[in-house]
């Protein structure tokens, strides 16, 4: 049986490498199997961050899913890759430039700390979406609804009230909820939740009680 030895490891004599093409390429049968064991991803999804420009990076933490379990299933649904944009040195490269987003046109691009540009109105869609996605799950924690007379109707109405002003870290109603779902949830449980009109009549009572 033939062995190799180092002489035959010369240049232009080389075994092919294949386990490092056959996994960059998912081509093994053991490897299709396990991705497809873990379950497909939400196609539609998987085609809207493709046309959002998304990175695989991005794909696979959104989706919960591995780099390579989202690669997988673009090769095998045929959808084309997102392009393979050069990273730019994050130190001199302008912050906004000017590219074409497939959902918004022409528009201005963010870039992004890891060296990548992004739309900047997706990604403010993305952020608006989490936020209302965050604030939706608080609201039903604390009960849905206004504790003084039950109003629930418009989420948008009901704010966090905070019962004791002085263990008040951020406020939950506004850019509070941008920061982490578990600091955001920590926070809740020092509030009460009061429709938009109670939270006012309270905080002007407090406000006048304190003063006198
Ligand atoms: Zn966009
Ligand atoms: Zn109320």
């Amino acid at each position: 049986m033939a062995r190799w030895s180092r002489s035959d490891a010369r240049p232009g004599f080389t075994r092919a490498p294949w386990p490092y093409w056959a996994n960059k390429y998912e081509l093994s049968p053991a490897g299709a199997e396990r991705f497809a064991a873990r379950g497909a991803p939400d196609r539609e999804a998987l085609e809207r961050f493709i046309r959002e420009g998304a990175t695989l990076q991005t794909i696979a933490d959104q989706s919960d899913r591995s780099i390579a379990t989202v690669r997988y299933w673009l090769n095998k649904w045929s959808i084309p890759r997102p392009q393979k944009r050069a990273r730019v040195d994050t130190a001199t490269a302008p912050r906004v430039i000017t590219r074409r987003c497939q959902r918004h046109g022409v528009t201005s691009f963010g870039l992004e700390g890891r060296g990548y540009y992004r739309c900047l109105l997706c990604r403010q869609e993305r952020v608006s979406d989490w936020r209302r996605r965050v604030q939706r799950t608080l609201i039903a924690e604390a009960g849905g609804k206004c504790h003084v007379c039950g109003y629930d109707r418009c989420p948008a109405a009901l704010q966090f009230h905070h019962r004791d002003p002085a263990e008040k870290s951020f406020a939950l109603s506004h850019d509070g909820v941008a920061r982490s779902i578990a600091r955001a949830t920590a926070e809740a449980t020092k509030c009460v939740l009061l429709c938009a009109n109670y939270h006012a009549e309270v905080k002007s009572v407090t406000r006048s009680s304190s003063n006198v």
